[in-house]
């Protein structure tokens, strides 16, 4: 099969694209003939060496998301069928410690990712656990751009924190794919969104999804902006999806007193890690979620706002599989707005 990978960490220009054997597929797995994959933020952090405690072997498949065509199952699996559309769910489970047993997959004690611990999206074909992946009616390409952003977006901001009509949420990253879904979940859901960006080109495109309030934070103070906007008193809920958490301190100082900070990226090294000022934190009174993907059930229910059109996945370009490193050189240089979908078929 075709595929694009990597034999060394570094920039877009270590991923290779040629041919790998076809992977294997054990009792509990499914093969999916793949026909769209997206690229993930964490598939460029794979690719840089964020995660070299994971990653097992040379050759690494990259990719976190997919959707095809299910081609063959495993003796064991009875959940799903050979011909059935299928998208992917990128948390692996073990379905067995507490978390999994109370519906949170996405705190599996033995967890991994598809696409880091094993093989990923980014070729004609991907193996993976029945438990990954899940029936799906929706286009190839709506499919493969609705996982991993989506999920992230959708558990945070209806499940780590109930977002209620009328109240003022900050999103940090709003033209990114995770920012581009939560600007549109917290519309849904009746606030009002603030965001910033560094690009005149990507405020407008904010403003089109339905931003309120767009600041471009190269010309302009975001704090100072933040505060004139909400009549000084700042906003109820600020979502921090930077990585590394270099806009942490920036984020404590925009939170309303008694307000609260979703934060979903902080980086992968030591030197990502920042102080907060914690003075403002406590006599503030604020809170902090830390948060991480979601569950399938949130997945389901997230994609359903899919079909349904409530929600729809921004998507910045399809691109052939063979162009993958042109699509890390716009995820690295920020050159993009909302999903970029790798066409594998
Ligand atoms: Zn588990």
């Amino acid at each position: 099969m075709k595929a694009a990978f990597i034999n060394k960490y570094g920039g877009p220009d270590v991923i290779e694209y040629g041919e790998l054997p076809d992977p294997k597929v054990n009792s509990n797995d499914v093969l999916v003939r793949v026909k769209a994959a997206s690229v993930n933020e964490l598939d460029g952090v794979v690719r840089i060496g964020g995660y070299k405690q994971f990653v097992k072997k040379f050759p690494h498949i990259l990719g976190i998301d997919f959707s095809g065509v299910v081609e063959k199952v495993g003796s064991n699996v009875k959940n799903i069928s050979e011909g059935e559309r299928v998208m992917g769910y990128p948390i692996i489970h073990d379905n067995s410690c507490e978390f999994c047993k109370s519906g949170m997959e996405h705190l599996c004690l033995s967890l991994a990712i598809v696409g880091r611990e094993i093989d990923g999206s980014y070729a004609q074909l991907i193996s993976v656990p029945s438990g990954n992946v899940i029936q799906t009616n929706l286009g190839y390409v709506q499919a493969a751009a609705s996982q991993l952003s989506l999920l992230t977006a959708w558990h945070a901001l209806t499940k780590r924190v109930q977002l209620k009509q009328g109240m003022k949420v900050f999103i940090w990253g709003g033209s990114g794919g995770v920012g581009t879904f939560a600007i549109q979940i917290a519309k849904l859901l009746g606030a009002e969104v603030i965001t910033a960006a560094g690009e005149d080109w990507k405020v407008s495109k904010l403003k089109e999804l339905g931003t309120d309030f767009v600041i471009n934070y190269k010309e302009q103070d975001v704090v100072g902006e933040v505060m004139k906007y909400t009549g000084g008193k700042g906003c109820d809920l600020v979502f921090d999806s930077i990585a590394p958490g270099g806009t942490l301190s920036t984020s404590v100082r925009m939170v309303k007193k008694g307000g609260t900070m979703i934060v979903l990226g902080t980086g992968v090294k030591e030197s990502d890690l920042i102080s907060i000022n914690l003075r403002i934190f406590y006599v503030n009174y604020i809170t902090m979620h830390g948060t991480l993907a979601g569950s399938k059930k949130d997945l389901l229910e997230a994609t359903r706002l899919i079909r349904d059109g409530k929600i729809k996945p921004v998507v910045d370009s399809v691109m052939k599989l063979e162009e993958v490193r042109e699509a890390h050189r716009k995820l690295d240089e920020g050159k993009k707005f909302g999903k970029i979908i790798l066409d594998t078929s």
